[in-house]
């Protein structure tokens, strides 16, 4: 099944700047199967972990996040750039493969003890799931596992999150 998923993952080249091999997963979005197919080695992990809530990080990992809440019936926990949440927030900064941000949560979105999954679509330098994973820990969140769709090996992103388990749909080694 791996393959086939990945008949739906396009190549852009130096995209957003030079020297970046983009991901691009919109192919994948477009196909109800692949999409779901997506969504179900997604779950895999989790069928009976007892997730209280997946979180993940705007903007492609929402896609994948929220169709996974509703497949694990569990709750989903945006976390969002800076000035988007509109109640009280815990924040922290992290460095992109291409640039810098930061990231904030509600801070009542997670109550320590809560059994929580992260999600994103790509794992690339690992400097936004660990900084999810710090947010995360800062709300004493259960922190079950981190899921991606997709891992460029190459870069070596979970060097930033060892000790976790850690889990990946599609793995990309070069
Ligand atoms: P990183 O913090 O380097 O692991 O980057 C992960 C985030 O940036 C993910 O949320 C991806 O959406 C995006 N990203 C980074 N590199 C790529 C890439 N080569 N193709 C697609 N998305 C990427």
């Amino acid at each position: 099944m791996d393959t086939d998923l990945k008949t739906f993952i396009r190549d852009v080249p130096d995209f957003p700047k030079p020297g970046i091999l983009f991901k691009d997963i919109t192919p994948l979005l477009r196909d109800s199967n692949a999409f779901a197919a997506s969504v179900e080695a997604l779950a895999r992990p989790y069928a009976d972990a007892g997730l209280v809530a997946v979180a993940a990080v705007e903007a492609r990992g929402f896609i994948f996040a929220a169709a996974l809440a509703a497949r694990l019936d569990c709750g989903f926990i945006p976390l969002r750039k800076p000035n988007k949440l509109p109640s009280e927030t815990a924040a922290v900064e992290y460095a992109l493969e291409y640039g810098n941000d930061s990231i904030e949560v509600h801070r009542d979105a997670i109550q320590p003890g809560d059994r929580v999954a992260l999600i994103d679509d790509v794992l690339a330098t690992g400097g936004t799931a660990a900084a999810a994973v710090r947010l995360m820990d800062g709300l004493e969140a259960d922190l079950i596992g981190i899921s991606f769709l997709i891992e460029l090996a190459g870069l070596d992103g979970r060097r930033h999150l060892q000790g976790r388990h850690v889990h990946a749909v599609l793995t990309y080694t070069e």
